[in-house]
């Protein structure tokens, strides 16, 4: 039922050598959430002999790279579903004391920079065989990046991780092709045309050349417009060029990325046989993450909003891939078997709870935009906004045998929702408290979020308290925050906890903003600039601004009132005083 993790796994298999090992930072649940999971579900559909080596022990004498020895292809190794630097400290660079990943989400199993620490180590052990990368914290880091953690830029991970190739983005496609191609007896060295793939060469003329990693650490400027670059060309709806950056006599060549998946080419990746448990090797252990996410469905890929900190559309895409509706239901109707399943589906969702089958309504136009959003400064014409299919979807998956419920638990684009499709959600899918990201309130950092204006926010606020008075419910709306992002300033925070308050929300759910690799807002934190515009932008960046930042969110708590008042007398804004705490 699951894929093999140790030797004796093996032997009752009645295996003697495999063909590919993957090794991941993640533990190892085999459900269509988790990447490695998919991949390895992807591979064992072309007839191979697959093994999952989780969270292998980086610190002791190898033995988990060593104990099954080397395959007959090749070794793919992930971070596991985020970015291991990511995973492992705050906003702050502290160490967390959890990883949700993990048995009992403890920390501490998985290395710092976790994709080269693995990488390394297998070219030591196994120097010719070849190994493939991806995953977010790969796939992100494929160009000269700014590195948070070690506040520098850093170069491509092929060049100092040992890895023989990269796939970018979401993995499925450009492995099955590679497999096939190995199997057909073509060498691995020599196949470097693959979509989605990326590998170190000797320099060649290339259609696309950045500046390159020399440059980029000499000028902010060139690291700037190299982002700009490969932002628009990652949001093209057919990428034809190949992009080159060379870096000392090297050039990392990445290939353009396949079109987004058909339904059909995506219901084939959900429909594979996953058992949706954590491998019994975890029995009477909890995981986190998969506690979150056991009875949830993804319903599609891709996110056309473009939101300047989030990876989602330089991983995924931007245009949408939708499963078709009897693949998901049939998903649905597999949870309700679940001996432990009590009726309620946490999640139909998938980066954007409401994108499902949404799509230009002309696509030759399409095919010639270049914009990195369809939201954003404002909602496109040619974006057709049709909600339902998707309310037709709830309701049909809310009529299976065994369901009391069908939550909505991703993210709600309110902007882009129709009044139909907030009535269903509020009345029926809602499990008490809704959450959203405005983000901010200010205008001019929503702008450089690329998120919608806050006046959107205020309709969906009211409409949301008047569907649920007139359903007779009393649900919470839940508003997420950043803090400290590229563009705000202590004032605009001060702002934003007045205007939060005017609307009655005491603020929880708040962060401060993590420049992650290869994010539009990431560039402008490190080089101080617009890379669309190339115009300045002010970023707080030391941990005292960052914390006075925050402190606004919390205006209510006695014990920030003092600092705060000081800090409004400093800006001269008596009038926010006044708002916050009025005349007392
Ligand atoms: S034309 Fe409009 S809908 Fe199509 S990709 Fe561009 S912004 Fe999006």
């Amino acid at each position: 039922m699951f894929l093999p993790t140790t030797n004796k796994e093996l032997n009752a298999l009645g295996w003697t050598q495999l063909d590919v090992i993957l090794f991941s930072g993640d533990a190892y649940v085999d459900h269509p959430s988790f990447g490695t999971a998919v991949i390895a579900r992807i591979l064992e559909a072309e007839g191979l002999k697959v093994a999952v080596v989780p969270q292998p022990n980086w610190r002791d004498d190898l033995r988990d790279f060593k104990k099954l020895g080397k395959p007959r292809l090749f070794f793919g190794v992930s971070a596991g579903c985020m970015d291991s630097m990511v995973n492992r400290y705050t906003a702050n660079k502290r160490l967390r004391s959890d990883d949700a990943y993990t048995p009992e989400g403890r920390a501490g199993y998985r290395p710092d920079r976790a994709t080269h620490v693995y990488c390394q180590i297998l070219k030591d052990i196994y120097p010719d065989t070849p190994i493939i990368i991806g995953g977010i914290e790969a796939s992100l880091r494929r160009f000269t990046h700014y590195d948070y953690w070690d506040d520098c830029i850093h170069p491509s991970i092929l060049s100092d991780s040992k890895a023989d190739l990269l796939i970018t983005g979401m993995g499925e496609k450009p492995l099955q092709t590679l497999v096939r191609r190995l199997l057909n007896g073509e060498s691995f060295d020599s196949i470097k045309d693959i979509p989605q793939t990326a590998y170190l060469s000797d320099p060649q003329d290339i259609e696309i050349e950045l500046a390159s990693h020399e440059v980029c650490l000499k000028s902010k400027k060139s690291q700037a417009e190299n982002f700009k670059i490969f932002e628009e060309q990652s949001n093209l709806y057919c990428q034809t060029s190949r992009i080159g950056q060379r870096i000392g006599d090297k050039m990392v060549i990445a290939n353009p990325s396949y079109p987004h998946l058909t339904t059909e080419e995506l219901d084939s990746i959900y429909d594979l046989p996953y058992t949706r448990l954590p491998h019994p090797r975890y029995k009477g252990k909890t995981i986190p993450a998969y506690e979150m996410i056991k009875y949830s469905v993804t319903i599609h890929r891709g996110c056309f909003g473009g939101c300047s900190f989030c990876t989602i559309s330089a991983h995924q895409g931007k245009f949408i891939s939708s499963r078709s509706e009897q693949s998901i239901l049939k998903e649905v109707e597999k949870i309700t078997q679940d001996a432990n399943f009590k009726g309620y589906v946490s999640d139909l969702g998938g980066p954007s709870a409401n994108m499902y089958n949404i799509h230009g309504k002309d696509i030759t136009i399409c095919q010639k935009c270049k914009r990195p959003s369809c939201l954003h400064p404002h909602i496109c014409n040619n974006l057709q906004t049709n909600h339902e299919r998707l309310i037709n979807l709830y309701r049909k998956a809310s009529k299976i045998d065994g369901i009391k419920k069908i939550c909505i638990g991703s993210g709600i684009r309110y902007d882009l929702a129709t009044i139909d499709y907030l009535e269903e959600v509020v009345k029926h899918h809602v499990s008490g408290r809704l959450k959203v990201a405005p983000e901010h309130t200010n205008e001019a950092v929503l702008n450089l979020m690329r998120k919608p204006s806050f006046k959107f926010f205020e309709t969906f606020d009211k409409e949301f308290e008047r569907i649920n008075k007139e359903s007779g419910l009393r649900q919470q709306l839940i508003p997420y925050f950043i803090s400290s992002h590229p563009g705000c300033t202590a004032e605009q925070m001060a702002e934003l906890a007045s205007k939060t308050k005017r609307m009655h929300f005491q603020l929880e759910q708040v962060q401060d903003f993590t420049p992650t690799p290869m994010t539009l807002s990431t560039e402008m934190y490190y080089t101080g600039l617009n890379p669309y515009t190339l115009e300045k932008v002010y970023t707080a960046k030391t941990l005292a601004l960052k914390l006075e930042q925050r402190s606004f969110f919390f205006w209510y708590k006695p014990e920030e009132r003092a600092a705060i008042i000081r800090k409004l007398k400093q800006m001269n804004r008596n009038d926010l005083i006044q708002a916050l705490y009025g005349n007392k």
